[in-house]
């Protein structure tokens, strides 16, 4: 609900106007629509097939994220009862989202829940029809499904032409389109002209790409961010984070991903999905990262934040639990909340034997759960005694092939033995891949294939790579602490490394009079 000076406020930023019982705000498919506050009367949002989702009435607000995304509406909003309200252009509405804390807190976080609803409510948003046998359908609807995008899945061969059929609220079918062809047609998704000359490009929208961005635009380079699959990566898909500075009651992952972007775009920076970096040519004034679509985009400094993908269970249900039961980092406030508890760390490698010795300490009761015959084959030896010493049982040859719980909540597992196993929490320490495959040997990577910076690539700045002009940070870095702050404050730092490489190339460029 909108305070009544927060209406006011609204008020005299938009027009007022009024409307009858059955005129419509906007419907499935427009384009655009203002920011309404309601002042008297009431509004019932309803889906393309007219089934009716929610009403809404005075000092209430209409719209979801795509009011900020720029996303084709997924509903209609007809009017109920005589209507009298504030409408608010979007983009005015942005610049009052930037500079009025309170409203942005309301605003946002109602958005977002807004759309976590209405990714639950069958019929909604996009049409996908496909057969599960069909690997482009089912890439279609994971693409949907980490975009946050509301879909109606339809498992079954279209009546023509190659899966998946597409259809886009307000109409328009799409053959077998591209991830980039449905987010532009829903109206997201920054289309690149074939080539771009940007000040900075970063690589990678996860938290260390996009704390790069905010600190790169509000410091005035020209900064573009290209992202594979979704803005926010991994921090996006965890349920909460506990551990974030300033959410002392953590926040979801899809909150904080959104206050990000929203931030960065506030500072003028660009992000463009879906986007894959394919290739890194380095130069000398300039360095080229080729995209798959076959854009180019010629940088002067280049950040490399692609993260690293932690090898997940091979099993249903594993997104429901995670960052609520199942984590994949151990630290003091997951100690905290397993004390006394029955934990499960999974993996045979020192990370998972220090997690595990870590747990132990804080009072939860370990169990180590490890595919070989002997963990002495993959852990070190004090650590192994370590687990003696703190009550650890270990068990060899044991692998997790199903999970039991609800809402989230963890209550045991099954081995692929057939056995079941209460735990109230899982650690995965299954081993990271980094995103590097792309950069082949341009920049010198360590035996897993992390990025090397600093001295360990003989390079003048702390994250600057074997190559002047290209930085790494986050996950993607090697020997980087996993951790969402490091990555926003490594993408931060390295844009002040950046301003002293582009500083530096401006010096020899200009010659000495
Ligand atoms: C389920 C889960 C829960 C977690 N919970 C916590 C927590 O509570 N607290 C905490 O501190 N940390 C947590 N972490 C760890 C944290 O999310 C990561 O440390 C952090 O996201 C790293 O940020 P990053 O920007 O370096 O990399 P990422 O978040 O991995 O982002 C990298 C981005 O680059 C993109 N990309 C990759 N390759 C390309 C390419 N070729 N072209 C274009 N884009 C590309 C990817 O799609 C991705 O979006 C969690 C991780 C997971 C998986």
């Amino acid at each position: 609900m909108l305070s009544d000076l927060q209406l006011a406020t609204l008020a005299e930023l938009g027009d007022e106007h009024t409307a009858d019982v059955g005129d419509l705000l906007y419907r499935v498919g427009d384009q655009r629509y203002p920011f309404i506050a309601i002042i008297e009367g009431e509004v019932a949002i309803v889906d393309a097939a007219g089934q009716e989702i929610i009403r809404h009435g005075p000092s209430r607000f209409l719209g979801e994220l795509n009011l900020l995304s720029g996303q084709t509406v997924f509903v209609t909003a007809v009017v109920t009862q005589p209507l009298r309200y504030v409408a608010v252009d979007r983009d005015v509405m942005r610049e009052v989202l930037f500079d009025d804390g309170p409203l942005s807190d309301l605003v946002l976080s109602t958005f977002i829940a807004r759309r976590e609803a209405l990714q639950t409510v069958e019929g909604l948003g996009l049409q996908i029809v496909g057969p599960r046998s069909s690997d482009a359908t089912m890439r279609m609807l994971d693409f949907a499904r980490s975009n946050r995008l509301p879909f109606t899945w339809h498992d079954e061969l279209p009546a023509e032409g190659e899966a998946p059929l597409v259809r886009v609220p307000g109409g328009a079918e799409l053959r077998a389109p591209s991830r980039g062809q449905v987010l532009r047609a829903i109206g997201i998704g920054r289309e690149l002209a074939p080539r771009e000359e940007v000040d900075l490009l970063v690589v990678g929208g996860g938290p260390a790409g996009l704390g790069a961005a905010v600190y790169g635009a509000s410091e005035g380079l020209d900064t573009l961010v290209i992202e594979s699959t979704v803005l926010g990566g991994q921090a996006g898909s965890s349920r909460r984070i506990e551990n974030y500075l300033g959410f002392p009651a953590g926040i979801t992952g899809t909150e904080l991903a959104s206050r990000a972007v929203t931030q960065a775009r506030k500072f003028g920076s660009r992000p463009a999905t879906p986007y894959r970096a394919i290739a890194l040519e380095p130069g000398d004034e300039r360095h080229v990262v080729r995209l798959e679509e076959g854009h180019e985009i010629a940088a002067r400094a280049v950040l490399l934040a692609t993260g690293a993908e932690y090898r997940r269970l091979p099993v249903d249900g594993l997104h429901d639990y995670e960052g609520l039961s199942i984590f994949y980092a151990a630290g003091p406030p997951e100690a905290q909340l397993c004390g006394a508890s029955r934990a499960g760390v999974v993996g045979g490698g020192n990370s998972a034997g220090q997690a595990a010795v870590w747990l132990a300490r804080g009072g939860a009761l370990v169990t180590l759960l490890h595919r070989r015959a002997d963990l002495r084959e993959t852990m070190s030896d004090y650590l192994v005694r370590e687990l003696e010493r703190y009550g650890v049982a270990v068990r060899d040859r044991s692998e997790i092939a199903a999970l039991h719980g609800s809402d989230g909540h963890l209550e045991a597992v099954t081995l692929t033995s057939g056995e079941r196993v209460p735990f109230s929490f899982l650690f995965l320490f299954l081993g990271a891949r980094p995103c590097t495959d792309w950069l082949g040997d341009t920049v010198a990577r360590d035996e897993n294939g992390f990025i090397l910076t600093g001295s360990d690539a003989n390079a003048d700045h702390l994250l600057q790579t074997s190559v002047p002009g290209i930085f790494a940070a986050g996950d993607v870095r090697s020997g980087s602490t996993k951790r969402c702050a490091t990555a926003v404050g490594e993408g931060a730092m390295a844009v002040q490394f950046v301003h002293e490489h582009l500083r530096a190339s401006a010096d020899v460029r200009t010659p000495v009079i």
